[in-house]
């Protein structure tokens, strides 16, 4: 995708971001960015750690099949949700999505790659349909995303729960929240100070 889209980059990564959060709720939110990253060659990013295979893929130390569609779900997520905003673009920019994608379901799925194509095909479809029901959110973290280019899991979680609806979850709280956060960063600054 072209590198000035901010708002296309705000859209794909609020895509794989609201996925995780509504498929996986019981992951490490990460955090959700559309700052550029060079070493890693891609625009954005919806999650930190290392390799976050383990957990999605397994529970009890078993492969867990459905997990591992839903993530490869989250992974065109991102795509889905740029032709949902865009559907005339034909979205790009999830070369690294795909391959990705095309690794677990050889590495966890043991889909053969003659058949690759009919999973992938009906994984899309699923991706397209969860952008669809979580939509509000997604274009909700775009925005944010455009004002903040980088929130933290539990910011961006905040703001999907308010497009949501969810009861008690205002605007009010989220500045609440980044004003308590900012303010243990300043304490930290001047224990900082103190020690040295
Ligand atoms: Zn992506």
């Amino acid at each position: 995708m072209p590198h000035g889209d901010l708002k296309h980059t705000a859209i794909h990564e609020a895509g794989h971001f609201v996925t995780t959060y509504r498929l996986f709720p019981d992951l490490y939110p990460g955090h959700v960015s559309i700052i550029r990253d060079d070493e890693e060659g891609s625009l954005g990013h919806h999650l930190s750690g290392e390799s976050p295979e383990w957990m999605f893929a397994k529970r009890d130390g078993v492969v867990q099949p459905e997990r591992v569609e839903d993530w490869i779900v989250m992974l065109y997520a991102g795509v889905a949700a740029q032709l949902q905003f865009e559907p005339a673009t034909g979205a790009t920019g999830g070369s690294n999505d795909d391959e990705l994608a095309a690794g677990y379901m050889s590495k966890w799925l043991g889909v053969a790659d003659q058949s690759r194509a009919e999973v992938e095909a009906r994984l899309r479809q699923l991706a397209a349909a969860v952008v669809k029901k979580h939509w509000t959110e997604i274009e909700a973290v775009a925005e944010e995303l455009l004002h903040h280019p980088r929130l933290d899991g539990e910011e961006g979680q905040m703001v999907a729960d308010i497009a949501a609806g969810q009861e008690g979850c205002t605007r009010e709280g989220l500045e609440r929240f980044r004003a308590m956060k900012a303010a243990r960063c300043d304490e930290g600054k001047q224990l900082d100070a103190h020690s040295a």
